[in-house]
């Protein structure tokens, strides 16, 4: 029998993760294919990082390929030469918050390590993009043309997108339109005035930068609730049990939240002990709501969950709260009403909750308006070939793309397509809570395993391999 073929779009965690998952599960002999122009496996947007200010938004030892390796990162880092180099990644109470970019170098070394100690399956890594689906074949942009039995996508999050009011400007030196780029943040001078538009991780990650370049100019942030992610719990606390919610609505669980909170605050247990049990119910809870529920959370309380649940780490904190208190960081619920070019300068008008209108003229504005998911199957030729011809759609909620329970993609009819799936956050709309790494790597364990079955039965039935 021929070995079965998977290939993988997009070596970022989701990818690399389910190609070690592939490889630890599978009896037989399977060639996996990742395809990802990056040089090396694992970093993807997250974790590729070069910046020394990005560091990991919970301590290393919540960082994982799988819920039976707790701990395992934070041990490889701390036999790692970075682990004294790096003093500011230790924190009073013992934990480490490693450099971002270490854990993208831990996934590569256990990449390396599954090729390795699985002889019988053959692991490589293509360094190029998908670029089309075409006549059942993946085109490449190297021009090579991959078959396979199976497809992953794993590919979750676009650049930002960029608001329609900064569209004219997409030529002008100030404005810093994907923050994310290698380098760019380097054009930005000490005594420059930044304004940023969006006020979450991304922000943060902008601040802490422009904190290692010695910035010292002025800083307004603004989105519209103005809200900034909060800090992480430092030390031991007990865990909190949920008492049960059965009302299906987003409504009765925020009420519900709110109450657990006061009730764990009577018991000096503090919030985020609850909202990290409510992340780990967060798939179960989900999938309790129905669709015009999801809708409302998506719509009104999303992103009060993300700043509550995407929390900063602490070092990164005290850079925004330092920066905060030498008032050289504002932070302001506000929209953007008009922008203007004033040569090289930038005119923003804000109109703040009150309905009064700010100008402030700036040096430059960086969009971090976080990952632009909505527009996912439209941001890249593949997911747009896959879409165009009706074999992927997006999901109804703009997060990622549809998939049934078994991460199976929907086609343009909602029916689905046992030999194409979709791994990590781009999938949530379905499953509910998997951006964090401990639910992310679940999945990538499920649809290894949901792959390898799928498999199985291909091969009992003979299905011809290019029936994807
Ligand atoms: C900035 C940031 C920081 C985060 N920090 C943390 C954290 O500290 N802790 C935590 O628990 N979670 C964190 N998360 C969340 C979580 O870890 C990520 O959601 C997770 O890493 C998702 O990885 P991914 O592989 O699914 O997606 P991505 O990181 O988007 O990787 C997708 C990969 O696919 C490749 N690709 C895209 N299109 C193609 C194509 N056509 N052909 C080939 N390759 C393609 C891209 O080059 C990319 O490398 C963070 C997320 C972000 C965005």
């Amino acid at each position: 029998m021929a070995t079965a073929r998977v290939i993988i779009v997009g070596g970022g965690f989701s990818g690399t993760a389910l190609a070690i998952h592939l490889a630890r599960q599978s009896s037989t002999a399977l060639q996996i294919t990742v395809v990802e122009p990056r040089p090396t496996l694992g970093g993807g947007v997250a974790y590729s990082t070069p910046e020394p200010a990005h560091r990991i938004n919970v301590p290393a030892a919540r960082m994982q390929l799988s819920g039976e390796e707790q701990g395992a990162f934070d041990r490889w880092f701390r036999n790692q030469p970075e682990c004294s180099l790096d003093s500011a990644a230790h924190c009073a109470d013992g934990a480490v918050y490693p450099q971002r970019g270490m854990f993208g170098r831990y996934l590569a070394e256990q990449f390396a390590a599954a090729a390795k100690a699985h002889p019988q399956i053959t692991l490589r890594h293509i360094q190029a993009s998908a670029v089309a689906w075409e006549g059942e074949q993946l085109l490449l942009s190297n021009g090579e043309a991959l078959q396979g039995d199976v497809l992953a996508l794993a590919v979750s999050h676009p650049p930002p997108s960029l608001p329609r009011a900064l569209r004219p400007f997409t030529s002008h030196p100030g404005l810093i339109a994907n923050p994310w780029q290698h380098g760019v943040l380097d054009a930005i001078k000490p005594d420059a005035s930044v304004a940023i538009i969006g006020s979450g991780l991304s922000m943060a990650d902008v601040v802490a930068s422009l904190g290692t370049r010695q910035h010292q100019g002025s800083l307004i942030a603004f989105s519209r609730r103005g809200q900034l992610s909060r800090d992480n719990l430092s030390g031991d606390w007990p865990e909190w049990t949920l008492a049960p919610q059965i009302v299906p609505t987003a409504r009765a669980w925020l009420h519900h939240i709110r109450a657990e909170v006061v009730r764990a605050a009577e018991q000096q247990l503090p919030w985020q002990r609850v909202l990290d049990q409510v992340r780990v119910q967060g798939q179960e809870i989900w999938q309790s709501l129905p669709l015009r529920e999801q809708q409302r959370f998506a719509r009104h309380l999303r992103s009060w969950w993300d700043v509550h649940r995407y929390r900063i780490a602490p070092q990164v904190s005290t850079v925004i709260r330092q920066r905060q208190q030498l008032g050289s960081l504002k932070v302001l619920a506000a929209r953007l009403d008009n922008i203007a070019a004033k040569g090289d300068r930038l005119a923003i008008a804000l109109r703040l909750r009150n309905g009064s209108v700010e100008t402030h003229h700036v040096d430059h504005l960086i969009v971090t308006t976080g990952p632009g998911h909505a527009a996912l199957t439209a941001s890249q030729p593949l997911l747009q070939s896959l879409s165009q011809q009706g074999v992927i759609r997006a999901d109804q909620l703009g997060f990622g793309i549809d998939v049934d329970g078994h991460s199976h993609t929907l086609n343009r009819e909602g029916q689905p397509n046992a030999r194409l799936f979709v791994v990590g956050p781009a999938a949530r709309a379905r499953f509910g809570e998997l951006m964090g790494l401990p639910q992310v790597a679940d999945h990538a364990a499920d649809v290894a395993t949901q792959i390898l079955e799928e498999l199985q039965i291909a091969h009992a039935e003979r299905c011809p391999p290019s029936a994807l």
